[in-house]
């Protein structure tokens, strides 16, 4: 039930209809009988600016902001948080009295996924498949761990780019590639999309390199299982699926809005729910 007082939070994109963030957030406020809603909203580019001024403008809570704005979207804000402006990129935007602040949950959704899981970064080397958005995220992210970071992107200039940026290694997206890339490395994730539906018979990483002691971080979330979560778990290795930075990064956008916890478990069913 919404009335005068209901806070309203929700989603900037184009397209927006797959999301499963209002399914998400709307559960938990529900659940906590919270006098919040979620809604999605499909914004054109040239009317990006004008979405981000009714956020001051209609006293919405916050949004979050999904492609293709993450980036477009940061001249637009009046604050960023330290580690979201190093990123160059947000996934969340808080109102605080008009005045709107950046932050990037991505990142920190997908360290606690991956501490979650028990893996521990310290004087460990990763190697990050993609120099997108969210490869960027997490390079940032592992990176300010003290990790050893290695970068192999199907365009080799973008890898370069964010491994001279960020003080990680680039490889070209080849055997050998692979081969020098996973040498030492405990920890893989897959940060392209490669592997999502529909096009889900694809792996990011030949079946061969996969081994016993490696950790496997695939951050596609649609289908659950990837090809490449089902190699690696035949293969030995402990399997982290996207699902679990998906719910994290809500968490805390969740968190960020409201000042309260978000009950993971109610946000975790009515994810699995809608990616059904
Ligand atoms: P993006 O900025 O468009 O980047 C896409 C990346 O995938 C690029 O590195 C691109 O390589 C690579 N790629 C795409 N198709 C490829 C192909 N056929 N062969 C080889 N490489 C290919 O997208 P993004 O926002 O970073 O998203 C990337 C993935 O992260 C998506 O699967 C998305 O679902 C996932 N993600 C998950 C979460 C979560 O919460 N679990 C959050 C954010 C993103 P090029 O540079 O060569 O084009």
């Amino acid at each position: 039930m919404t009335d005068t007082n209901t806070r309203l939070t929700g989603l900037f994109g184009n397209p927006v209809a797959h999301s499963v963030s209002p399914a998400m957030h709307n559960s938990v406020f529900q659940a906590l009988g919270m006098n919040y809603i979620y809604l999605a909203f499909q914004v054109a580019e040239k009317e990006l600016a004008a979405a981000v001024s009714g956020i001051r403008g209609m006293g919405l809570a916050g949004v979050n902001v999904t492609l293709p704005y993450k980036t477009a979207v940061l001249p637009l804000l009046d604050k960023l948080e330290p580690q979201a402006e190093r990123i160059g990129a947000i996934n969340t935007i808080v109102n605080d009295n008009g005045c709107l602040t950046g932050y990037n949950t991505d990142a920190a959704g997908f360290m606690t996924a991956l501490r979650g899981s028990g893996y521990r970064c310290e004087g460990q080397k990763a190697v990050v498949l993609g120099a997108g958005g969210a490869a960027r995220a997490l390079v940032f992210a592992l990176i300010r761990t003290g990790t050893e970071v290695a970068i192999i992107n199907r365009t080799f200039r973008k890898a370069e780019a964010l491994a001279e940026e960020t003080g990680a290694a680039a490889f070209e997206m080849h055997d050998n590639g692979y081969r020098k890339a996973l040498e030492g490395a405990s920890l893989v994730v897959n940060a392209t999309s490669i592997g999502m539906s529909p096009g889900e018979t694809a792996s990011p990483l030949p079946p061969g390199l996969l081994r016993p002691g490696l950790t496997v971080f695939d951050t596609v979330y649609r289908p659950r299982q990837t090809r490449l979560m089902s190699e690696a778990r035949a293969s030995g290795c402990a399997v982290i699926g996207g699902l679990e930075m998906l719910l994290e990064q809500g968490v805390l956008s969740f968190e960020l809005w409201t000042g309260r916890a978000a009950p993971r478990e109610v946000m975790r069913q009515s994810a699995e729910a809608a990616l059904e």
